[in-house]
């Protein structure tokens, strides 16, 4: 069941396949998932998909995985391309430990971590030429509303003013941020934190705050965290300077002769999959049930929608409105932006329904 992808597709899909964990181990479950060596193929059961990469449990999964599928976003956001880095899976098949939204001190390197890094020591080569400027912010969706995780009150009170005497409410799942759309097409967020962040020390530190303010949002925070997305985002600007531009006597015209661009990356952990449901065998449209997260159905349809060329072609709707994660993300998905798919799944014969829909939606993408 291979499937034909062209190279210049604008959403890459990469697998990533765990190792058994202690309690799979002591529950007895057996490694249901096979990687054909030398191929980027998975195989369970009698399915057999091919995606762009695939990660295993051997080797160091996560510098290659940043290096190919992470780090030519990172470059594109030096150029000005918006990126979105996106990691699918059920709950427990290691989004968070992929992505490193959890920052938990000592344990492997993910995602983010390795993507700062990156943006730091290229900037730090260019900073002669170039004067940049860094932003970031930190959301999460939960039921349709977008909270922010940088909210520098929400973790200790829950009310403050705000600057002009109204009152800011700052509880859990109430709607502080709102999701705008400039006529450009630029996506802001308002309402939302953004930090200003200078030094990696500074970027780390907004990670952490925010993945503790998720932690502790809501009393039941397993079940938060896995039902809902949380969006980190680092927006980079820059200012070209080149030479000045001379006058026949050699007076310069202008002072400074400066090349704007601004770029975003998202980096995003969504929601536990297991809700997600397809309808039919091979359904074109994802149904919203009971459960289901409308986020993750959304993005199936746009991310289906920006895959299939011949539709695109044709101008195609693509139904970002469907839901606030799409919405948000509307300006870095698709375009002339880069998309990253991240699946990420289980090996245990007990989550083989799971990982098999998880496929299912990943192949979909492509
Ligand atoms: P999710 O965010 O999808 O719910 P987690 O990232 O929290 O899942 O991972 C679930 C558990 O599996 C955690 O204990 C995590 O440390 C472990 N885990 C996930 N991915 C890996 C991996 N590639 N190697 C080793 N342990 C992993
Ligand atoms: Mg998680």
């Amino acid at each position: 069941m291979t499937m034909e992808h062209g190279e210049d597709c604008c959403v890459k899909v990469a697998v990533h396949v765990r190792p058994l964990i202690g309690d799979e181990k002591l529950q007895g479950c057996k490694d249901c998932v096979a990687v054909v060596p030398g191929k980027p193929q998975v195989q369970i059961g009698s399915h057999s998909f091919t995606f762009d990469h695939i990660y295993g449990s051997t080797g160091t999964p996560s510098v290659a995985m940043f290096d190919e599928c992470v780090a030519p976003l990172v470059d594109g956001l030096f150029q000005g391309y918006n990126a979105t880095v996106l990691a699918y899976g059920q709950t427990g098949s290691g989004k968070t430990y992929t992505m490193g939204t959890a920052c938990k001190e000592g344990s492997h390197i993910g995602i983010i971590p390795r993507a700062m890094a990156a943006l730091f020591d290229k900037i730090e080569s260019l900073k002669s030429q170039v004067e940049f400027q860094l932003r970031v912010s930190f959301i999460e969706i939960l039921k349709e509303e977008v909270r922010d995780l940088l909210d520098p009150t929400v973790a200790t009170v829950g009310k403050v003013e705000n600057g002009n005497g109204h009152p800011k409410l700052s509880v859990p799942g109430k709607p502080l941020v709102q999701i705008r759309e400039a006529s450009n097409g630029v996506i802001t967020l308002a309402g939302s934190t953004e930090v200003h962040v200078s030094t990696r020390k500074e970027m780390t530190a907004c990670l952490e705050h925010g993945s503790l303010s998720r932690a502790t949002g809501s009393t039941n925070m397993n079940n938060q965290s896995s039902r809902s997305h949380a969006i980190f985002t680092i927006t980079l600007e820059q200012m070209r300077k080149t030479d000045p531009i001379m006058t026949a006597d050699g007076m310069p015209i202008e002072e400074m002769n400066e090349d704007y661009l601004c770029a975003k990356l998202h980096l995003v952990d969504l929601a536990g999959s297991e809700r997600a449901k397809r309808t039919g065998s091979d359904g074109l449209r994802f149904k919203e049930g009971v459960h289901i997260n409308r986020g993750l159905l959304a993005l199936g349809n746009v991310i289906s929608a920006l895959g299939d060329e011949k539709k695109r072609k044709e101008g195609a709707h693509v139904p970002y409105r469907d839901s606030k994660l799409t919405r948000l993300l509307q300006d870095s998905l698709g375009g002339n932006s880069k998309t990253v798919m991240i699946a990420c799944i289980s090996p245990a014969d007990t989550n083989a329904e799971e990982t098999l829909n998880t496929l299912k939606y990943a192949n979909r993408a492509r």
